[in-house]
């Protein structure tokens, strides 16, 4: 059976054991006679998938006991409202990092529910290639929250540190660099994640959320854009998203087989590593982000010949190389490459790379 290497930013690519478990799961779970897709989230097959999998992430990111995880729908997007409906908590402004195409939606849409205050804007001549220096930001003391972007997954520009915001919650948008290595999750306030990228299937979006920051939702909001009615609810208030939930359950199982997010830091690590080093070598190839804040998921790059980007892909694809093309908004190239991406799979592209050059350089 043929798989390709998938750089798609997401949907993203699965680890190859999990979709095998899941398969060998499909018509009958554990001698349930049925396929997780097909149990009543309220019964206890279901309630022990659902379990294991939050107990697991527990494990992974060492979450704390005053932290709710919330396994919702609605992807990350619906959390852009989500936050400041949950923690405006009768304030009327935040404090938004502004470094790259999802921070500016996250703004556009937390201005419909309060006054945005942007501390940083990391945009030159239509381009972010850079996040702000550390410490280099002043908070307003009155925000109700400050809000992040720690890895832009369009623009490959990545946090090198976490903010200090002092008393003022952090919360960030983790979507593409959850889990990618250890992190405290003591310095923020709500850590949120669409699934897609580097945790499962779509349609499962997980938050992390410090529990005194819970319970004063805006006046109006829906109950489902409550955070309370999901924690109280172990967000079963409504059918969750049952399939993606025991496959990101997959997931994490197979993260601990792979030495949790220490081991899982090192690979990616090298993984990115070597992918810039060959970009950095070769004057056929660059890399638009500032080599302080490169991400070590999503890595864009340029050709040095825009016309040959074509070909490139097509080259690529031949060569088992899929989803390479940058976004519609950067254009270029764009490697995503998360914790399933193998390393072979970095180790092929390069060398695909090396080779498209010596032809075309
Ligand atoms: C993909 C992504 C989103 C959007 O996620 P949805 O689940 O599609 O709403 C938001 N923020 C970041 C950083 C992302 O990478």
């Amino acid at each position: 059976m043929r798989r390709v290497f998938n750089f798609s930013a997401g949907p993203a690519t699965l680890p190859q054991d999990v979709l095998e478990k899941a398969q060998a799961d499909i018509l009958n779970w554990q001698a349930s006679g049925m396929s997780v897709m097909e149990m009543s989230h309220r019964g206890k097959e279901f309630m022990s998938i659902a379990a294991e999998a939050e107990a697991d992430l527990r494990e992974l990111m060492a979450i704390p006991d005053n932290y709710k995880v919330l396994f919702l729908q609605g992807g990350a997007s619906s959390q852009f409202a989500m936050v400041p409906l949950n923690l405006l908590r009768g304030k009327t402004s935040a404090d938004y990092y502004r470094t790259g195409s999802w921070s500016k939606k996250a703004i556009a849409e937390a201005k419909r529910y309060c006054n945005v205050n942007v501390v940083a804007n990391t945009e030159i001549d239509g381009s972010f290639t850079a996040v702000p220096e550390q410490g280099s930001v002043a908070f307003n003391p009155d925000a109700a929250y400050v809000h992040y972007t720690p890895n832009e997954t369009i623009e490959g520009v990545e946090f090198p540190y976490v903010p200090d915001t002092g008393d003022v919650p952090l919360v960030a948008d983790m979507s593409s660099t959850i889990l990618s290595r250890p992190i405290e999750v003591s310095k923020f306030g709500v850590i949120y994640a669409g699934a897609q990228k580097n945790i499962g299937p779509a349609g499962l979006t997980i938050v992390i959320v410090r529990e005194d920051l819970i319970g004063d939702v805006k006046d109006g909001a829906p109950a489902m854009f409550d955070y309370a009615t999901h924690a109280k609810n172990d967000s079963m208030y409504n059918t969750p998203p049952t399939y993606s939930w025991y496959l990101a359950g997959l997931v994490f199982a197979w993260l601990k087989k792979q030495g949790g997010l220490m081991a899982m830091a090192e690979i990616n690590e090298r993984k990115a590593g070597k992918l810039y080093a060959a970009i950095d070598a070769s004057n056929f190839y660059a890399a638009p982000a500032a080599v302080n804040c490169r991400s070590w998921m999503n890595v864009p790059f340029t050709l040095a010949n825009a016309e040959l980007d074509a070909v490139f892909l097509a080259e690529a694809k031949a060569a088992n190389l899929v989803t390479l093309k940058g976004h519609r908004s950067v254009g270029g190239m764009r490697a995503s490459i998360y914790n399933a991406m193998p390393e072979a799979g970095v180790d092929a592209l390069i060398a695909f790379m090396a080779d498209f050059e010596k032809r075309n350089g």
